[in-house]
């Protein structure tokens, strides 16, 4: 296969769609979560609610979760089978490890999801919302951390990026498909 192809075969697990991603059935998505792991707003306080109260209750026992770092829990009343919490950073101006943070979200999120024999994964876009990451920098982020990921192992099939707004959206496929030009 000439090496020009490769990029594009890197990029082929992934997929961007608009939309709610509690209403997706897939074997896990990932909540932009706070360190507490007891709730939110956002995409975070739409993920409780469409899953009951039973997830919180399952929260309660992990014991928060740190900054880049990630949990699983069972969907309950979402079409989902699990839900990975993650916590991103807040953005401060991006010299205090912030696309460090954003890179290990999703890398982390990926990990459990493989140990959990998740092969369909849908991602929102983590800490673009209340904790204002500049939504560029983070969908280049986002992309390039899951392409690495897919790259080296390929257990995974599917990875969605579910974007709230066109913008997001936008910007997602643009990083796609700046990789594949690489
Ligand atoms: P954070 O605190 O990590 O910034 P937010 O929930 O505030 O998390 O925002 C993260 C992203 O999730 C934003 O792009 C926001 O528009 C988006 N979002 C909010 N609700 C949903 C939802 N139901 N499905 C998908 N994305 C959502």
């Amino acid at each position: 296969m000439p090496a020009c192809w490769r990029p594009r075969e890197v990029a082929m697990g992934m997929r961007v769609m608009m939309g709610d991603i509690t209403r997706l059935a897939v074997d896990a998505i990932v909540n932009a979560a706070n360190t507490s792991l007891l709730g939110g707003g956002g995409v975070d306080g739409a993920i409780h609610r469409a899953a009951g109260p039973d997830l919180v209750e399952e929260c309660r026992s992990l014991n928060g979760c740190k900054i880049g770092q990630a949990k699983i829990t069972k969907g309950y009343r979402l079409p989902a089978r699990h839900v990975i919490h993650t916590v991103g950073p807040v953005w401060q101006g991006g010299e205090k490890s912030e696309p460090e943070m954003l890179a290990s979200c999703y890398r982390k999120s990926l990990e459990l999801a493989v140990a959990n024999d998740c092969r369909t994964i849908a991602f929102p876009a983590v800490s673009t919302g209340i904790y204002r990451y500049p939504k560029d920098h983070a969908a280049r982020i986002a992309v390039s951390t899951v392409a690495d990921f897919l790259d080296q192992d390929p257990t995974l099939i599917d990875v969605t990026f579910v974007c709230f707004d066109e913008e997001t959206a936008a910007l997602h496929r643009a990083a796609i498909t700046a990789l594949r030009q690489d």
